[in-house]
């Protein structure tokens, strides 16, 4: 019996829902030690507070509510060693850039003046925000020493309702589906998003302070009411990646690769909604807990949304399962040698739990025709472009976790399209913050999939099916 409205599902739909959920069984309890229980994966750095909306004034859409509010972590003795800058300082050194593997290879071979010391994983190395390879698909996350950066621990400030809403929120959510107007931007909506301009065409002054603004804001809220509606039968055919049966269909003009950008932002969007109602404060009681009506109002009524949730974890999974190879080659640098061990255990345990190859996921179909090349940059670019309106988020909390989950994702088209399973002298490097980021997001969504669950079973408990 298939569990979800009929709009979103192709035949093999319920299949591809099942093993996900089968799979989820499995993997959630791997997953949530991980990013619960390792130093490595529950601290974070990032640049919280630092960096400025780059494409307009947010002071307006701010959110002032507690629950909005981080914890950062101020005094260096809180901060596990593995994350510390004065242990992060003591590798920096003039030529402590990332090497690609076969320069380093090279290196070997023919060392050079000044190289990385004796014991010195590439890994270990201090990172620095500026130094963007071009394969990556985000704004790396700042890790050098001497940059402003905020510790954060993940667990004690949990992904939940924080009450951020309104004209803020929106304009952000339609800045990040702008990026989506690949080739058919709305007329008179200011210029199209490219690389490092406006989404909303350049705006520099308060959130819809004058008529134009306004006027664009309306246009960007109809174009995502409109890819929403797509989006239903959009998915209808892009659904069977989850069973590893996507096929290079062309619907109503839109590519494959172009279905899964929309698919990416809008699965990433819901899921993040799927866990401010299950974590919900009941603002009468002081209770938090799960927001039935909030589930129903967002989600139920969306079956495409809930698609794009599991087409997300398909695509995580599968970036996750291609690093077994370079997991095992990684320096997790805490100093603590059983430590490292531990942690490397636990993420070869988790991707060894999942199908090899195309099963899940086959992303060896995207980009595939010459045509499609430009694409690529393009994809690239504007993913980018959805990490820098990151920053533009009002609420503290909210914007830890949508950078954690953009890096997460951009982390996740990188492997998967940049990425060589079996000869990896080629891959470009992979810093700590993406792989936290990506474990971190693959959990979240790990995390949606029970929600769901949970939400279908309160709503047949309610209605008194069996
Ligand atoms: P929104 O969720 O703001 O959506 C706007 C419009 O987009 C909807 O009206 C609908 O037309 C369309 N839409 C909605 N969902 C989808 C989808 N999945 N696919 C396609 N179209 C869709 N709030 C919290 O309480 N906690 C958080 O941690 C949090 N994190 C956030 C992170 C980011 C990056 C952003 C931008 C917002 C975050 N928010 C968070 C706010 C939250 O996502 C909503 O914006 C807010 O609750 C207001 O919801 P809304 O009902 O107005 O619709």
């Amino acid at each position: 019996v298939c569990e979800f409205e009929p709009g979103a599902i192709v035949s093999d739909a319920c299949a591809s829902y099942n093993t996900l959920e089968q799979l989820n069984d499995a993997i959630h309890p791997y997953l949530h030690s991980i990013t619960q229980k390792t130093d490595f994966f529950s601290y974070y750095r990032l640049s919280l507070y630092s960096k400025k909306c780059p494409f307009w004034d947010d002071e307006n859409g701010m959110c002032g509510n507690v629950a909005c509010a981080v914890n950062t972590l101020e005094n260096e003795e809180e901060i596990p060693l593995v994350w510390r800058a004065k242990e992060l300082g003591k590798l920096e050194g003039p030529t402590a850039q990332h090497p690609g593997k076969k320069q380093q290879r090279e290196r070997k071979e023919k060392p050079l003046q000044g190289s990385l010391g004796e014991g010195v994983a590439e890994d270990c190395v201090v990172e620095y925000d500026d130094e963007c390879d071009e394969r990556d698909y985000c704004i790396p996350e700042d890790e050098s020493a001497t940059a402003k950066g905020d510790y954060v621990s993940l667990v004690d400030n949990p992904e939940r309702f924080t009450g951020y809403a309104g004209v803020g929120a929106q304009q952000v959510w339609g800045a990040i589906y702008r990026e989506n107007c690949f080739s058919k931007p709305p007329k008179d909506d200011g210029p199209q998003s490219s690389f490092q301009s406006s989404p909303l065409g350049g705006s520099s002054s308060n959130s819809f302070g004058n008529p134009q603004q306004l006027q664009a804001a309306n246009q960007l809220r109809n174009v995502m009411q409109q890819q929403g509606l797509q989006a239903g039968v959009k998915s209808a055919i892009a659904q069977g990646t989850a069973a590893g049966s996507l096929t290079p269909v062309e619907f109503d003009d839109t590519c494959l690769e172009k279905r899964v950008f929309y698919r990416v932002i809008s699965g990433m969007h819901a899921s993040i909604n799927t866990h401010l109602c299950y974590d919900y404060l009941n603002q009468t009681t002081g209770q938090w807990g799960p927001n039935l009506s909030c589930y129903e109002a967002r989600l139920h009524g969306f079956p495409d949304r809930i698609s794009n949730i599991y087409f997300n974890y398909a695509l995580i999974m599968r970036a996750v399962g291609k690093l077994t190879k370079h997991v095992q080659d990684y320096s997790f640098c805490s100093e603590d040698p059983v430590e490292d061990t531990r942690t490397k255990n636990m993420v070869l345990r988790l991707a060894s739990a999942i199908p090899s190859g195309p099963e899940i996921f086959d992303e060896t179909i995207m980009f595939q025709d010459p045509d499609t090349l430009s694409l690529k940059e393009d994809f690239r670019n504007r993913f980018r472009n959805v990490s820098r309106v990151m920053d533009c988020v009002g609420c503290d909390k909210c914007r830890l976790w949508g950078k954690l989950q953009t890096n997460g994702y951009g982390t996740a088209l990188k492997v998967l399209f940049e990425f060589d399973e079996h000869d990896s002298s080629n891959d470009p490097p992979l810093r700590r913050t993406e792989l936290v980021a990506l474990l971190n997001t693959m959990d979240r969504l790990s995390h949606s999939l029970n929600a769901i669950k949970e939400f279908r079973t309160m709503i047949d408990e309610r209605d008194g099916v069996p």
